[in-house]
């Protein structure tokens, strides 16, 4: 196929987002929710991203699921929310386009946009995100030939958009213990096809938890550039993808657990030095957020036990007039 912009070429292209360098020597770490739920668990996801060295938040405000009775996203006011979460600590964003609509709405507000698997050969989509002059990462098809993915790259270059980074997270095979199957000879491979940045998201690959650490170990070592991991507050109460999202502890233990990993093949995953990273007034915030979460939780059991109490007076009362007229 003919693919003269994607191609290996002298220098490997870097795309870099604000201070974040993709396809530099530092590894980069993306990670948040599948979906944005609401404020709250953007807020702690964004925490959990920065307390763990990550540099971005993801978060889908835009679905596309498989099914069309799943969460569907937010929209609009998911978008505020992962923006607002982001911007208190610093991080930037990431979210999934799926259409034009959706587009000109994020292309101003985030940072990087994502073309989720469903849409890697939506060549409309490819061509409007072409016309930008924005950081796209660009993920595998669910069953796409790496010269595809390419093709589908090329589409963006052709554009005059250059700031593609490339996402491998899983192709679709005959094995159905796991989600998808994580080709990591896509890494090695597209290291020698093309320049563009290459990244590795274990969590669509895996869709369980319990392989994600090792999934992004093995990344790592084999050359990715960065990785885009699932991670939740509530794993189990989350909308989609809770059971391949990671808690903010678990990721921040993947992350300790990466440096050596990158250290050993000459790269570098910066951390946080300390928790301190988050200042006084954003660990007081942080605080008072989980007391109003937890009065409204309060409360909301002490209007369910009210209600309860309701009933059961209900209940003797209606016992006691039977009881008389018996
Ligand atoms: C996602 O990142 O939440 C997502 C839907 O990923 P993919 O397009 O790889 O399935
Ligand atoms: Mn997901």
């Amino acid at each position: 196929m003919n693919l003269p912009l994607v191609s290996l070429k002298d220098e490997r292209t870097k795309v870099q987002v604000k201070n974040t360098i993709f396809g530099g020597n530092e590894v980069i770490l993306m990670g948040g929710p599948c979906a944005v739920e609401s404020e709250a668990q953007m807020a702690e996801a964004a925490k959990g991203v920065k307390a763990a060295g990550g540099q971005v938040l993801r978060g889908g405000v835009f679905k596309p699921r498989t099914s069309p009775y799943s969460f569907q996203g937010l929209g609009e006011e998911g978008l505020d929310y992962l923006v607002k979460a982001a911007a208190e600590y610093d991080l930037l964003t990431i979210t999934e386009v799926v259409d034009k609509t959706s587009l000109e709405l994020l292309a101003d507000q985030v940072d990087i946009l994502q073309i989720g698997s469903r849409n890697m050969q939506n060549f409309e989509l490819l061509k409007w995100v072409g016309k930008l002059r924005k950081p796209v990462v660009l993920k595998r098809g669910l069953s796409a030939t790496i010269e595809e993915w390419l093709s589908s790259a090329e589409y963006i270059l052709a554009g005059g958009n250059s700031q593609v980074i490339l996402c491998e997270r899983g192709i679709r095979t005959y094995e159905p213990s796991t989600r998808n199957t994580l080709d990591l000879s896509a890494v090695g491979l597209m290291k020698e096809l093309t320049h563009l940045p290459i990244i590795v998201d274990p969590s669509h690959a895996a869709g369980r938890r319990d392989l994600i650490a090792p999934l992004a170990k093995g990344a790592i070592a084999g050359g990715a550039d960065g990785l885009l991991i699932e991670m939740h507050p509530h794993p189990e109460a989350a909308k989609s993808d809770g059971d391949q999202s990671l808690t903010p502890n678990e990721f921040e233990q993947l992350s300790a657990e990466l440096v050596p990993i990158a250290k050993a093949i000459g790269r570098r995953l910066v951390r946080p030095s300390s928790l301190e990273t988050l200042n006084d007034l954003q660990l007081l915030r942080n605080r008072m957020d989980e007391i109003d979460r937890d009065i409204a939780e309060l409360l909301a059991q002490r209007m369910k036990t009210a209600q309860e109490i309701a009933k059961c007076k209900l209940k003797s009362k209606d016992a006691q007039k039977t009881e008389k007229v018996i």
